[in-house]
This record gives structure tokens, C-alpha cells and sequence, in this order.
């Protein structure tokens, strides 16, 4: 946001700004007219909301239902639009994969051929056991095509992820898929001139890879579909001037905060494990960003119980965290996933922001009903990042 200005008004000092995410916080009510946020007892939050400002964000636009990934770029202060991460960048990062300029990442699935037809597009949903074993003996034997090198990590069931990394590769390549079944392969096509070598370099990987795969049964070929390839986004050290560390223990969260520049060192799984590092790295960093994949996890499973217990587990930890006195602190989601819906939603997320100079506003408590009545109003996701920065001092005015 405001990227023709930042240069002019963005300034250092020693402040620590902190953004804790808890992964697909909002909801919607259920049948008995609450939320998992709602229900959940969260004295500690309730507290910051109290003396800090609240609101609720729109992470990519009105009626959107976000993907983690832009959700979190909007959280990042980048337009979720404007940068879009393909797909294939994704898979790999949830393998924890590393994806650098001018890398081809690219999503595979395991599939079933016969008599030069794909008859099943998941090989019979093979385990991932299986997943891990036919991509070693594919990592074996395919190291490398032409000038390109390739990177294969099994994901999770018959899936894969594929990077490809040399010189000129493009991500206007079509879905080497199908997409129904009874029908032939179909083989990646160039959607550009420029496309040509990676088309070709796919095609092979598929040919070697089908070779390797003969004797095996369900999962005897590969369909590769998602090509992406990094979108040139400015980081965080230039355009905020911020050395930044994220912390998640997901490797597709601690993909997406390097995407922006951030320090991603591994972390165990435990909220526990992120604070403990979070403590350790608290003097070498000016902002930090704290990932929760569960609250998401259990809204996708359809469990309020599990989701409200999420919840207050993080606030239970939040006096921790407050220990550390960062100058401002955000609580937030990068969208909603209310487990009425067992899914992402378009729902605008409660936002929780105290900082020095934040306004304490009418909020009573941290929730959806609480933060609409906030001082933040509904705001893009993109404005976070700008308010947490305003309040840390580090914008100066504009103009005269
Ligand atoms: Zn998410």
C-alpha cells in the first residue's frame, strides 16, 4: 500500500513491532448466534482489546475467500492482487521447498495410465508412505534436464511438488492435465514464445518420469499443473526499512514470510516452541511475525470445540508475549474459516491493535461484534502494517 510514498515517509528508530496470526481466526455465527472467537474465554485479549483499538480487516476484497497465501500478503502490507503466488510456489513452500528468482515451481500428482489413458488423476489416492518412496526413486533418477536442474519433495497422498531451476525458464506453460479422466496425457504446451524450453523440459520430466514409473501400480505416470514462477516483490528490509523474523511452524507460513524478506529459521510445533524462539531472537529483529495454524485447521474440520480451545490456549500464552513489550502488537487472522462453513470464507477477520498511541475505543472484548464497533472500522488488510508503523513512529509526515 502507498508504494509511490513509502520512500519519502518511512524512518527507523528502535521500536519492536509484533503481528501474531492466528491462521483463519474469523467466523460466523452459528446456530447459537455466537463464533469460536465469541465463545472462547480470552481475559487476556479482552484486556488488550480494551486498552488498545479495534477493527476488522477485508484481507483481499468484498466477497473474496482468500487462500492463506494472499491472505497473508495482505497481512504483509502487499496487494494480494498485484502479487499473486502461483500455485506450484506454494506446493513447494508446504514441502519446504526453497524457491529462488527464476526457479519454475510447479504441483504434481501421482496418476494411474492405462492403455494410453489416465484413468485414475490421484492413483487411487496412494499414501503418502508410497508418495515418499516413488519420489525417491524419481529423485534418483531425474537430477537433471538440459541446463535445468530438478527438485522433487513428496507432499502429502499422491502428491509432489517440482522445482526446476536454471537459465530462461517461464511459468506460461498449460496444465500438463487432462483434468477428467479416460482421456489421453496431455502434454504441456507454450502459452508464450518464451515458454518453449520449459514446455519441452516439462514434457520430459513426464516421459523420464513415466519410464521410471512402469512397473509400478496404481501410481505409474505424473500430471504437473500450477507452474509459477516468484513475483518480484520488494522486501521488507527496503520498502519498511524492517529487519524481520517469521515464525510459524508450517513451512508454507515460513515460505511466504521469506517471500517478503523475512528471517524463517525452523521452529518446533508447539506455541510454546514459536514463543521460546520468539524470546531468543527478540534483540535482533524490529519486527516479528507469529503464525497459529490450528485455529485453521480446526474451522476446516468443522470443530468450534477445537477451534474456541485454540484460541484460548494463545491467549493464555498472550501475557508471555506481552512480557516482551513489543511498542505495538496486532492480533489478527489472514481471513476467516468458521467452522459452520468447514471452509476459508469471505468474512471480514477481528483485528486487535495496541500500541502507544492507539486509540482506546468501545471494544469490551476480542471479538467480532466487540471489533465492529472499534475505532479501526473495516479496513483492507494492506492499512495493518501501515498503522503499526505509524504508531512505532517510523512514518514521517507527508509533505510540507
Ligand atoms: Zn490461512
Amino acid at each position: 500500500m502507498y508504494e509511490e510514498i513509502l520512500p519519502q515517509i518511512i524512518t527507523t528508530n528502535d521500536t519492536k513491532l509484533l503481528l501474531l496470526v492466528l491462521d483463519g481466526l474469523g467466523g460466523t455465527t452459528n446456530e447459537n448466534g455466537v463464533t469460536e472467537l465469541e465463545a472462547a474465554n480470552t481475559p487476556n485479549m479482552d484486556a488488550l482489546a480494551r486498552a488498545g483499538s479495534c477493527g476488522l480487516h477485508r484481507p483481499v476484497g468484498y466477497g473474496i475467500t482468500p487462500g492463506s497465501g494472499p491472505g497473508h500478503l495482505g497481512l504483509f502490507g502487499y496487494n494480494p492482487i498485484k502479487y499473486q503466488t502461483g500455485r506450484g510456489i506454494l506446493e513447494a513452500f508446504g514441502v519446504g521447498m526453497q524457491v529462488n528468482p527464476g526457479d519454475l515451481a510447479v504441483r504434481g500428482n501421482f496418476a494411474t495410465l492405462k492403455d494410453d489413458l489416465i484413468v485414475d488423476r490421484r492413483a487411487g489416492r496412494i499414501p503418502t508412505e508410497l508418495c515418499r518412496k516413488l519420489v525417491a526413486k524419481l529423485r534418483e533418477h531425474i537430477k537433471q534436464i538440459e541446463d535445468v536442474t530438478v527438485d522433487i519433495e513428496a507432499g502429502k497422498d499422491y502428491r509432489f511438488a517440482v522445482v526446476f531451476r536454471g537459465p530462461d525458464l517461464s511459468d506460461k506453460v498449460s496444465d500438463a492435465d487432462p483434468q477428467i479422466v479416460g482421456k489421453p496425457p496431455k502434454p504441456a504446451e507454450p502459452l508464450a514464445p518464451e515458454a518453449e524450453k520449459s514446455a519441452r523440459i516439462v514434457n520430459k520430466f513426464i516421459q523420464m518420469a513415466t519410464e521410471i514409473l512402469a512397473d509400478e501400480h496404481p501410481a505409474n505416470t505424473v500430471l504437473l499443473r500450477g507452474y509459477a514462477t516468484l513475483p518480484d516483490i520488494p522486501k521488507y528490509e527496503e520498502k519498511y526499512k524492517l529487519r524481520a523474523l517469521g515464525i510459524a511452524s508450517y513451512p508454507m507460513y515460513r515460505g511466504l514470510a521469506k517471500l517478503v524478506g523475512m528471517d524463517t529459521p525452523p521452529v518446533g510445533e508447539t506455541i510454546d516452541d514459536e514463543i521460546a524462539l520468539l524470546r531468543e531472537k527478540w534483540n535482533d529483529y524490529d519486527f516479528f511475525f507469529v503464525h497459529i495454524k490450528k485455529s485453521d485447521s480446526y474451522g476446516e474440520d468443522g470443530n468450534f470445540e477445537g477451534k474456541v480451545k485454540i484460541i484460548e490456549e494463545v491467549d493464555a500464552q498472550l501475557p508471555q508475549i506481552l512480557d516482551l513489550a513489543p511498542d505495538v502488537i496486532v492480533i489478527t487472522g489472514d481471513h476467516a474459516t468458521p467452522s459452520v462453513l468447514r471452509a476459508h470464507s469471505w468474512h471480514p477477520v477481528p483485528l486487535l491493535m495496541k500500541g502507544r498511541y492507539t486509540f482506546a475505543d468501545d471494544a469490551r472484548k476480542f471479538s467480532e461484534r466487540e471489533c465492529a464497533k472499534g475505532i479501526l472500522g473495516h479496513i483492507p488488510a494492506e492499512a495493518i502494517i501501515m498503522l503499526m508503523l505509524a504508531d512505532a513512529g517510523r512514518l514521517l509526515k507527508f509533505g510540507a
